[in-house]
């Protein structure tokens, strides 16, 4: 594995410097679309940063203007003064954190969002029971007579957010080792992610599958846990530090001399969300300053891969047959920390390409956020709602009968926005759909919830 060297830490004023107020990226930016206020922009930002170096200003007087920042690092490809906007909010948002200026309704639900999000256990627990809820008709009148804004726009969004729980649901029991089919290129980890495999466990199935009919063995450690994402993005670093620590180590315990997973190094560790990913790349610099952990954590991020960065490199061998909805049109959703985040956009491309029979189109706006945005659109519901609504009406636009998203958050936040609509699109994970080419089935094969969602008539 590839190992990153130290980052050497830049100060805020070294971070805010660069900014020539030139307000390229402006239109880029989602808060900004739909606050419209320069005092909820990057460059608005970094003009207060640059107040509060000067003691002229408070950070905490401006908190709100922060908070309202989705992380979604559009601004950073935007700029062409190379201002590194997220290592800049990366900084602040500890700061605001310390200060403690939110509302008590607001710590309350950052706190509980951050005491279950990353434990599957114990997510696993609370929904349980809503196996009987989800995708009910119980639900469904909740939604109609809007019952569940009684709560606060928060409980809603997050109701929204949830997807039909069956008992397919919470199922993460992969083996230790899947072999590969065939002559074996290469050998390599899998991170499952924490809401990803409670609630799309499809996605991580598909992936092991086409990672294994493309000659790659699979190491999933049964005991691994959040990869720390939700909160790194939130700025909640002694947690995030834990978090990290235990993956690490969920790794290194079982694969190595004597472990139960061999010895034999693993080629990269993989995951298939990219909000993950984004994280798991920064793991040198989450864990720099911890001296027992730096060297591992930088050698472990500079092993991590996103899924289909991966595949796109190795190349595709497995044999791929024409999706059963031959010709399908689909649009690809490129998630902030894939695109801007990690700079990945190609890859997707490259590999759906190569089913036959599958067109694949662009929306308009690809670089601007869909809303999800870690936690946001719990916390910040009302402006996620908008942009939810604005990225499904651009991917709608498009004329496709299936979305492709590579990001659980993004998944659920546009299966949210598409439910307003009178044509929703199913979304998919791109492994759903070279599952489907690989295995000659139906996309409901892969994902039943999604039942018989393409289109019977097809634009030419
Ligand atoms: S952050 Fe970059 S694009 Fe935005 S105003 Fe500053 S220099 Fe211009
Ligand atoms: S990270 Fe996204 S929401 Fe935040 S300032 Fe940059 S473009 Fe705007």
């Amino acid at each position: 594995m590839a190992t990153p060297s130290p980052s050497q830490l830049p100060t805020q004023e070294d971070l805010t410097d660069p900014c020539v107020h030139c307000g390229f990226c402006l239109s880029t930016c989602a808060s900004y679309r739909i606050l419209g206020t320069e005092t909820d922009s990057p460059r608005g930002r970094i003009h207060f940063l640059k107040a509060v170096e000067a003691g002229e200003l408070n950070l905490a007087s401006v908190a709100d203007h922060f908070d309202s920042c989705l992380g979604c690092y559009a601004c950073v490809t935007a700029c062409p003064s190379g201002v590194r906007y997220d290592q800049l909010i990366a900084q602040v948002r500890p700061q605001l954190n310390e200060l403690q200026v939110r509302s008590p309704w607001q710590l309350l639900l950052r706190r509980a969002l951050f005491a279950l999000l990353p434990y599957p256990g114990r997510l696993r627990w609370l929904l349980a029971p809503l196996r009987c809820y989800g995708g009910s008709w119980v639900q469904t009148v909740a939604r109609w007579s809007r019952l569940t804004q009684l709560f606060g726009p928060e409980m809603a969004a997050m109701e929204m957010l949830l997807p039909p729980l069956s008992a397919a649901s919470f199922q993460d029991d992969f083996p230790l080792v899947t072999p590969a089919q065939g002559p074996r290129r290469a050998r390599v980890g899998l991170v499952l992610g924490c809401v990803q495999r409670l609630f799309e466990p499809e996605v991580n199935g598909a992936v092991v599958r086409v990672l294994a009919a493309n000659g790659v063995e699979v190491v999933i450690p049964p005991r691994q846990g959040c990869c720390g994402a939700v909160t790194d993005h939130q700025g909640e670093t002694a947690q995030t530090r834990a978090l990290a620590k235990d993956l690490v180590a969920a790794f290194a315990g079982v694969v190595g001399p004597g472990k139960s997973a061999g010895a034999e190094p693993l080629d990269a560790v993989l995951v298939a969300a990219s909000g993950c990913g984004h994280t798991l790349k920064h793991y040198h610099r989450i864990l720099e300053t911890d001296t027992p952990w730096a060297e591992g954590s930088r050698q472990f991020a500079g092993g991590v891969r996103d899924v289909q960065e991966f595949l796109a490199e190795l190349g595709l061998t497995a044999p791929l047959q024409p999706l059963a909805s031959y010709p399908l049109r689909a649009v690809v959703h490129d998630p902030c920390h894939m695109l801007h985040g990690q700079g990945i956009a190609a890859a997707p491309r490259q590999l759906l390409a190569a089913i036959p029979g599958l067109t694949l189109t662009s929306p308009l706006d690809a670089g601007v956020c869909c809303g999800s945005a870690g936690i946001y659109n719990i916390i910040q519901p009302e402006i996620a709602s908008q942009l939810g609504e604005e990225k499904c009406a651009d991917l709608a636009a498009t004329g496709a009968q299936l979305c492709v998203s590579a990001n659980i958050g993004c998944t659920l936040q546009l299966r949210q926005g598409f439910q307003t609509r009178a044509t929703p699109l199913p979304v998919v994970h791109p492994a759903q759909l070279l599952d489907c080419s690989i295995r000659g089935v139906g996309l409901s094969q892969v994902s039943p919830g999604l039942g018989s969602p393409v289109a019977a008539t097809v634009p030419g």
